[in-house]
């Protein structure tokens, strides 16, 4: 085993220190790449080259005496629904072939703003459409805690390469809980900030009054010091919050004594696998032996939730994905006329649950529909914000499963679209929200597979989440040896 360090703290202090050299912590990572990734395929694309040549950039500016910023040499991995300028980024969607953004998200330019290096594009459902990232055109990721499981979705590939040791650190997008329920399957920490604290510019939309991006690591500490470096106002986007980045490093060691933290109730019962359900239970014993308060609390339209988004995101989704016409973006069947390229296009680049997704979205906005769909769809999300005030009133943080079973076996839920959207019950609410929630690993399930549980904040609460979080982290139990 080398002896680089594996958290993203440890890497960015040596490296900066001029103690451990960027490039050499790289070509560590890339060889873990090159001896897994055949199995794991968490990654569309190894960007080695680009990666070595950041890397020394990196080393230079130490040799000169400066310093590269507070990700300096850390590999970091991007979900391939993130423009990076030249280079392929393809959503795992055929339809985007051939496609190479001319500019980076704004995320990406932070990160290497800061010293961090992109080592490559990761595995996703179909533009981010699912929860097992088997929706991806390239092949399924598979969990590297056990390779005959789902490593979760949509951005199961950000969520493998950081479990896998590929990288401390990856970027994902949660848009009902795309980063939190891969995270869970993975056992590694995985962030949904406040909507609008991370810019969107740059992530390829899927529902845009939901999407945001969040980091991965398997460290509480190494998500905030990302979170850190990618939040702030980006006058690129016009819904970022025109604040400055939280801290949050800086009250990681701030305990939890006194903080309200309510269970949700609506969460806890059925549905929710009791393996699962204990250690959520145990999650909060353990934050109440650090001193919170903890009592249960009822989020009532909580459970309407998952009915709302599949009506919000897909009619969104459906305006979002039109712009693939085989005019502007990557693949083209050619045809007769072009309505008929249109079709031929689209019949050929999209895949089945981006087809389910475009049809449930424009049949839910058509002229008769609209108000008992759509319209019907923004009451519930107005009411479940206005349940969730209601919960912050008497607590400050909220606890729950992140998903409600450990990570399924491969073709487990692929021919019933239902199951599969049900692993989303708990994390969509705070998407509607548009409130900040974190999924911390928290012991094992009776199959030895990690435990995920969510923390929820109110909007720009993470400081206070934060905190809870790196109390769990000290106080979960250890997983289970498979
Ligand atoms: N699994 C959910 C879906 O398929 C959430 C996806 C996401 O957060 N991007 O819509």
């Amino acid at each position: 085993m080398s002896d680089i360090p594996t958290t993203a703290l440890a890497i960015a202090t040596a490296v900066r220190a001029g103690e451990l050299s960027a490039r050499a912590v790289l070509e560590d990572h890339l060889a873990r790449i090159e001896a897994g990734d055949g199995e794991i395929n968490a990654f569309n694309l190894v960007m080695a080259d680009e990666a070595r040549a950041a890397a020394d950039a990196v080393d230079r500016v130490v040799a000169a005496g400066g310093d590269p910023g507070v990700l300096a040499g850390v590999p970091l991995a991007v979900k391939d629904n993130l423009c990076t300028r030249g280079v392929p980024t393809t959503c795992s969607s055929r339809i985007l072939e051939g496609w190479r953004p001319p500019y980076d998200a704004t995320v990406v330019q932070r990160v290497a703003a800061a010293g961090a290096i992109s080592v490559g594009k990761t595995n996703l459902d179909e533009f981010a459409m699912g929860s097992s990232t088997e929706n991806s055109a390239f092949g399924p990721t598979r969990n590297p805690r056990d390779t005959s499981r789902v490593p979760g979705g949509s951005s199961g590939g950000s969520a493998a390469a950081v479990a896998a040791g590929f990288a401390p650190l990856s970027l994902g997008s949660d848009t009902g809980g795309s980063i939190r329920q891969p995270a869970a399957l993975c056992g590694v920490v995985g962030v949904k900030p406040t909507y609008g604290l991370v810019s969107r510019y740059g992530l390829i939309a899927f529902a845009s009054s939901l999407d945001q991006i969040g980091p991965f690591s398997t460290t509480v500490a190494d998500s905030a010091l990302l979170l850190e470096a990618i939040a702030g106002h980006d006058p690129l986007d016009s819904t970022s919050i025109a604040a400055p980045a939280p801290s949050l490093l800086s009250v990681l060691d701030q305990g939890v004594a006194g903080l309200r933290v309510g269970l949700v109730t609506e969460l806890m019962g059925e549905g929710i696998a009791p393996d699962v359900a204990a250690r959520v239970r145990e999650a909060a014993e353990a934050l109440a032996a650090a001193g919170a308060e903890v009592g249960e609390v009822s989020v009532p339209a909580a459970s309407y939730g998952l009915s709302a988004y599949y009506l919000i995101a897909p009619a969104e989704a459906s305006s979002n994905l039109a712009r693939y016409d085989g005019v502007r973006y990557g693949m083209r069947v050619d045809a007769e006329t072009t309505a008929e390229m249109n079709t031929a296009t689209r019949t050929a680049g999209f895949g089945a649950e981006v087809k389910r997704r475009i049809m449930l979205g424009t049949y839910a906005l058509s002229a008769g529909y609209y108000d008992a769909y759509y319209g019907k769809a923004l009451k519930v999300r107005t009411l479940i914000c206005r349940d969730f005030a209601t919960a912050y009133e008497r607590f400050d943080v909220l606890l729950t499963p992140t998903s409600p079973t450990t990570a399924f076996r491969f073709g487990e839920k692929t021919a019933d679209p239902l199951s599969m959207y049900l692993n989303d019950i708990c994390t969509i609410p705070t998407n509607l929200a548009g409130h900040p929630a974190m999924s911390v690993p928290f012991g094992s399930g009776t199959d030895g597979m990690p435990v995920g549980v969510q923390l929820l904040a109110p909007a720009l609460g993470e400081p206070t989440m934060f905190r809870a979080a790196a109390v769990l982290e000290a106080a979960a139990p250890s997983e289970v040896a498979r």
